[in-house]
């Protein structure tokens, strides 16, 4: 149960005075439907309106705060013409100016012969200076309530800067003093002030350096939220490790017998991985190892030997892809290898119906089945194993931790090997995975070849086009993909059906398109017409959609490249220099190019590193965009920025490592106020992995 204390912070923003069903909507699309998410909307700009010039000595260009009195009221000619407003001081004139204004409101706020502050930008045209639409008019008591330096909020389209920062100055009223979670001695050590305290400090920043991520109220935001990220994570972790697994360590001859029809040997890498597994499977605990490896390191095979040691203990294996397209593709890599070594696999999507699909579950009823490959429709109710003793999750570019953890629930102390082709920044994987064991496949297999990148404005698509012609005539197949982008799928869509139509127009039936609408049979065949058959350019939308093996493949054309994100070009250049012969990618942008799109693009084109890759993007860019969309399933912070507060991560997690270890139930007052902690930074799920205190 969330603690009492936090009840008006986890309210509707509507129970908030002044703010009604309007304003919330607003509110909720720019930070969240609840008060907590306001006092996590921190400014991003301040208005120093503490200069309080007289008229004439206000600079133009200039906020200030100026005591006038009013004049006279002087209407517009005309609907083009503004509304003035004629004060002065002792100095001189100053007009105020309004647009479309109304009138009687006017007259009330500014009757003439009153003496008014108003405050805002001054301006001067031809030697007469103006206030277009003063932010503030007040009566001269109130001087002290305008002189001030204002935050500036982030806003949305339709949402005005008042009523937000009214919204958010009420929620900062009901953030309560709550219990101190930070060890005291670092607290001190760090010179931070107590969590009430920092808040309302990151709410009323009196210079712009007390925006800067720097500064000590905004580090200690970001380490609560930090800290509560890694004690949450430490939790489950800690919840799946204390349950026994069962020992896996067969004889090494199934291994055997699949490692010598390989035509191929294992990287060192591919060897470490493995023995880093079998040393899990082993030994007595629960394996949930990361495995990372670029696209095209050789995940696969691995995956195949760690699930023949469960094989070996007499038990079975699954392998869950995140798309139709990939399961088939391990299906069809896989079967012809494990069944030549006596082994029975089985395939299980969504799309398997009737018949098929009830013999394919009594298959893995009985035990006669013994890798099950498929989508996650593999872990859907209804699906019995006879023996599950290790599932693999290709999570190819994916995050799902959550959907993970159940996943674990539902086997029976079922070891985990996660895939992913994702290289994540240290940083990255620490909030995601916590300390998560991980495997890195780093090298790549012998005999790639190399790719050459180059980066090219959308007007030089008709070299581009000559390019695909010269590639397809000596025999290459080519990738053309267009982006998901305009948030409306189809739009999207037709982008890539336009595209698909102009080449069609250059190269008849060699053009096939790939999209997420098709069918799935309709996909395998477009699929399998690029892979052997007639298809030589395929046109494809996401990125999922290619996610295939095709050595023939070594062309790669990407438009509007700038709007991926860096991980997923990489990922997606992957896809060519599989075969014998040299590739070349073709990043396509639309001009103008920002700076830092550049020098990201400029990255891509030097770096064939993927984890080098994923560190600079998240230099580049922060944490919310490396992985392309916040879909990525990472988790998504509002206070703490990886790019600025990295640092705060690693302190944070050996914060909870200590903390954990002298106080394993959070029972002490330390342990209570992080329960808080937990509560107030949404990780409820992890509360109930502690006794009640
Ligand atoms: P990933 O899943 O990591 O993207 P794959 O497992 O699909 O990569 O492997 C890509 C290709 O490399 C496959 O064709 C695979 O057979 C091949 N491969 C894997 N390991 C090796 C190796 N050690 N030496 C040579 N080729 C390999
Ligand atoms: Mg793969």
């Amino acid at each position: 149960m969330r603690p009492q204390v936090l009840f008006p912070l986890f309210a509707e923003v509507t129970t908030l005075p002044g703010v009604g069903p309007r304003l919330a909507r607003l509110i909720a699309k720019l930070a969240g439907p609840r008060v907590v998410d306001l006092l996590w909307h921190l400014p991003s700009g301040i208005i120093d309106r503490r200069f309080t010039p007289k008229i004439a000595d206000a600079p133009s260009g200039t906020v200030a705060t100026i005591t006038v009195t009013v004049e006279a009221h002087l209407p517009a000619e005309n609907r083009r013409r503004p509304y003035k407003v004629r004060c002065a001081d002792d100095s001189g004139f100053l007009h105020l100016v309004f647009f479309h204004p109304r009138v009687d409101y006017l007259l009330r706020t500014l009757p003439v012969g009153a003496t008014r502050v108003v405050s805002g930008r001054v301006e001067r045209f031809g030697g007469e200076a103006q206030m277009a639409h003063p932010d503030h008019i007040v009566a001269p008591e109130a001087l002290s309530s305008v002189r001030t330096v204002e935050p500036v909020y982030p806003l949305t389209e339709g949402l005005t800067p008042k009523p937000l920062a009214r919204a958010i100055k009420a929620a900062l009223d009901r953030a309560p003093e709550l219990d101190e979670w930070l060890d005291a001695a670092f607290r001190a050590a760090q010179g931070w002030r107590a969590w009430r305290a920092a808040l309302l400090g990151a709410h009323a920043p009196s210079d712009l350096q007390a925006l800067d991520p720097a500064h000590p109220d905004r580090r200690r935001l970001a380490y609560d939220e930090l800290l509560a990220n890694q004690l949450a994570l430490a939790l489950i972790r800690r919840h799946q490790k204390r349950r026994p697994g069962r020992v896996l360590s067969g004889d090494g001859a199934l291994r055997r017998r699949l490692t010598a029809a390989l035509p191929f040997t294992l990287t060192a890498s591919q060897g470490h991985a493995l023995d880093e597994i079998a040393a899990d499977l082993a030994s007595g605990g629960r394996m949930l190892r990361l495995l990372q490896g670029d696209v095209g390191s050789g995940k696969t095979v691995v995956a195949l030997l760690a699930m023949a040691i469960a094989l070996e203990a007499g038990a079975q294996a699954a392998l869950m892809a995140p798309t139709e397209i990939l399961a088939r593709q391990h299906h069809a890599v896989i079967a012809p290898l494990a069944e030549a070594a006596g082994l029975r696999v089985g395939l299980l999507t969504g799309r398997a119906k009737g018949k098929a699909r009830e013999a394919v579950l009594a298959a893995l009823a009985s035990g006669e089945i013994d890798i099950a490959i498929g989508t996650h429709a593999l872990f859907q109710t209804g699906v019995v194993f006879h023996d599950l003793a290790i599932a693999v999750i290709d999570e190819q570019h994916r995050f799902g931790v959550h959907q993970r953890l159940d996943l674990g629930e539902k086997g029976h102390a079922v070891h985990m090997l996660v895939m992913t082709a994702t290289p994540i920044p240290r940083s990255l994987m620490l909030t995601a995975y916590g300390d998560m064991d991980g495997s890195r496949l780093t090298e790549k297999p012998a005999g790639r070849q190399p790719i050459t990148t180059r980066v090219l404005p959308i007007g030089r698509l008709d070299e581009v086009v000559a390019a695909v012609r010269r590639a397809i005539d000596a025999g290459a197949k080519v990738y053309w993909v267009c982006p998901l982008v305009e948030g409306s799928e189809a739009v999207d869509l037709a982008a890539a059906v336009d595209r698909h139509a102009a080449l069609r127009a250059l190269f008849g039936d060699r053009v096939g398109l790939v999209h997420g609408r098709l069918k799935g049979t309709e996909k395998d065949a477009v699929m399998a017409a690029f892979a052997g058959g007639t298809v030589d350019i395929l046109v494809a939308t996401t990125v999922i959609e290619v996610g295939v093996d095709v050595p023939a493949a070594t062309v790669m054309v990407v438009e509007h490249a700038e709007r991926f994100g860096l991980a997923q070009l990489h990922q997606l250049r992957g896809r060519i220099g599989r075969g014998a012969a040299p590739s070349t990618c073709l990043l396509l942008y639309a001009p103008p190019l920002g700076e830092t799109a550049r020098a990201r693009l400029e990255v891509l084109r030097r770096s064939d590193d993927g984890f080098h890759i994923a560190e600079e993007d998240l230099r580049l860019r922060g944490a919310g965009e490396v992985l392309g969309t916040r879909q990525s399933g990472l988790p998504h912070f509002c206070l703490a920025d990886l790019a600025q507060h990295g640092d705060l991560l690693a302190t944070a997690r050996d914060d909870v490592k200590l903390l954990l270890e002298r106080d394993p139930d959070l029972a002490g007052d330390r342990g209570q106020a992080l329960r808080t902690l937990l509560y107030l930074f949404e990780r409820d799920a992890a509360v109930r992995f502690l006794r009640s205190g």
